[in-house]
């Protein structure tokens, strides 16, 4: 029997994972979807090859190209952006790791506290988060974000809007600031020259700007796995999980299982409570099922697969709470087009961002060119000026909200996306119990039942539905302060980037799945870990950093409360990922 069984290895797996591994227990992780453990030969910067949802390296499915990628339902015009794999969605991610807003927790007692979800708190306070948020921080390692020009375009807009400069990484007021992202800064060549033969490292270290974030990070060429620029899981977490018998003493390296898809968590009666024994899972390849049974399961799945394993083991759901409460940021998406360069394809993805604590986030996010085609082409409102009744049709942006095709997105191209700047709108959405995750009646995959992703857009709360508009006129105005000529709203279709509480801890056992240490009321012994957990869309601001400053929380409870251990954040100091010592052993290893 294991000590820890942790499925899944996206964003926030493998921080459980590493941390009980490097305390000494016996964790097994299994991924549903492939490890690539050598991106350079396996991935490009062809944008079709990486992100096709069908067929591309990221991608939703096992590691065989020529099988079918997994389905879902979405029955709404929307796209549920999440990738399987060692890494899972982080791999596409852009790395911004700012703070959630101290607002989203219970004992917040600002002047503003009404404008929050305030019926969907943390159950605890924000000052109990920040040891956590530190540990990451140094962990990742995150730091303050490598700029460019088209982060100079972004601040010249935010200068007219009157707001302050954010100087510290906790959020306090309305203002803007470079990101805090969790990618290493450029060193030596890297952001001085453009030439591939001098981006080796160790010549060059950290971030080379090449602007293909998105493609999976692979740079700067010959460095090891662990000093990838950006961290991604598979860059950070998982080499330090795979290597925690030699860095940490005591350690234990974590066991990895790849294209094994969890298909059941076995419960059984323990003093009359439900408690969580084991898991079987299924390789994708052989199609063979193998059980393996553990003191510990923590599932950190997504917030779209945890549900439908939940249902598909049949766990009990006594407040009908699983699967509900889907946050999205309800995302909006507008362009400028500039007379001047912006460089807007180049650099880490996104390096500067607006922060309006209780209504939302703004950022620059840069992106290369298909996918800054894609992004003009997803809207709710339908085609730009078809149809007069669309969302925010009128506003401080050109025209009507809407898609852009045919000329009007040939004219905004034609200069190239380096004239344009791209602001995303993430809004502060309530946790509602109608957007939600159950399962299709669409037939079942060889995993089982599929699950059926449920939004409503327009629908959203009054509250919701003002954010967006609030933030959606203030991108706007930040666009033309820096000089757009043009400014288009899209109205973005839900494009799920950032999920969040579909399975969430809360302060009421009506309405939430865990209790405030991460664990399930319904099952004892098992734990979530991942975005699903979050009690919240956070204010806003992106979830990852706060996911994994969750899971750190909820592995030291693990070891507290399963394993006797002791509490080691805020007395410990923590080792960085890019530690030369895990470097040499993954090299050893041939990892
Ligand atoms: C384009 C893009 C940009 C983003 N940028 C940012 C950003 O800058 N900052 C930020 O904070 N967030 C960002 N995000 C969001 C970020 O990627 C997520 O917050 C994060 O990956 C969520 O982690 P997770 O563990 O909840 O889920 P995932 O990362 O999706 O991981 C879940 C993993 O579990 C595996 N899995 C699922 N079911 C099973 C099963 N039954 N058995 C075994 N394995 C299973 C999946 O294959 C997957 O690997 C971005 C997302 C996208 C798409």
């Amino acid at each position: 029997m294991r000590d820890v069984i942790v499925i899944g290895a996206g964003g926030g797996g493998p921080v459980v994972a590493k941390e009980l591994a490097s305390r000494g227990l016996d964790v097994l992780l299994l991924e549903a979807g492939p490890r690539h453990r050598k991106p350079r030969e396996q991935w490009t910067h062809f944008e079709n090859d990486a992100n096709n949802p069908l067929t591309g390296y990221f991608r939703l499915g096992p590691t065989d190209r020529s099988k079918p990628a997994w389905y879902r339902e979405w029955p709404q015009n929307s796209f549920v952006w999440q990738l399987s794999g060692v890494g899972g969605t982080t791999q596409h991610f852009y790395g911004n790791y700012p703070r959630a807003y101290p607002g989203v927790f219970n004992d917040y007692t600002g002047d503003d506290a009404a404008n929050y979800d305030r019926k969907h708190r943390f159950p605890f306070g924000y000052a109990e988060m920040v040891p956590y948020f530190e540990w990451v921080e140094a962990t990742a390692p995150v730091m303050t974000a490598a700029m460019g020009t088209k982060d100079q375009v972004f601040f010249r807009g935010c200068e007219t809007l009157g707001l302050p400069v954010q100087t510290t990484k906790t959020t306090t007021r309305a203002s803007y600031r470079p990101q805090e992202n969790a990618i290493l800064q450029p060193g030596g060549n890297a952001a001085r020259t453009s030439d591939p033969n001098l981006l080796v490292f160790p010549d060059a270290t950290g971030c080379t700007m090449c602007g293909y974030c998105f493609q999976g990070c692979m740079q700067p060429i010959n460095a090891p796995r662990n000093q990838f620029a950006k961290r991604s899981t598979d860059n950070s977490y998982v080499p330090m999980a795979l290597t925690a018998d030699v860095w940490a003493p005591g350690g234990k390296a974590v066991s990895l299982m790849t294209d094994a898809y969890a298909t059941r968590i076995h419960t059984e009666e323990v003093g009359g409570v439900a408690t969580a024994r084991g898991v079987t899972w299924r390789h994708n390849g052989s199609g063979e099922e193998h059980r393996e049974d553990a003191r510990v399961v923590v599932m950190a799945g997504g917030c779209t697969e945890n549900p439908r394993l939940w249902f598909n083991s049949g766990l009990p759901n006594p407040n009908g709470w699983v699967g509900r409460g889907y946050t999205d940021h309800f995302f909006d998406w507008l362009i400028g087009s500039f007379d001047s360069d912006t460089q807007s394809s180049k650099g880490p993805g996104s390096a500067s961002r607006l922060d309006m604590p209780g209504f939302g986030g703004l950022e620059n996010v840069g992106l290369p060119p298909a996918l800054q085609a894609f992004s003009a082409t997803l809207s709710d409102s339908g085609i730009r000026g078809e149809y007069e009744n669309g969302r925010g049709s009128t506003g401080p942006w050109d025209g009507p909200a809407g898609r852009l095709i045919g000329p009007e997105l040939k004219d905004l191209l034609q200069n190239g996306i380096d004239t344009l700047l791209n602001v995303l709108v993430i809004t502060d959405d309530d946790v509602e119990a109608q957007n939600c995750v159950t399962l299709s009646s669409f037939p079942a995959d060889e995993n089982g039942p599929v699950p059926r992703v449920r939004f409503r857009h327009r629908n959203r709360t009054e509250r919701t539905n003002r954010n967006r508009e609030v933030m959606a006129r203030k991108a706007a105005e930040l666009l033309r302060g820096a000089g757009a000529k043009k400014v288009y709203r899209i109205d973005w279709a839900p494009l799920i980037l950032h999920v969040q509480s579909s399975m969430r801890m809360g302060e009421s056992e009506k309405n939430s799945v865990l209790d405030a240490n991460a664990e399930s009321r319904a099952v004892k012994g098992l734990f979530i870990a991942d975005n699903s957990a979050l009690a919240n869309g956070l204010g806003g601001p992106n979830p990852t950093l706060t996911t994994q400053a969750l899971a750190t929380r909820t592995a030291e409870k693990i070891f507290q409360h399963y394993f006797d251990g002791e509490g080691w954040v805020g007395t410990e100091t923590p080792v960085v990922s890019t530690d030369p010592a895990i470097s040499r052993r993954l090299a050893q290893r041939g990892l």
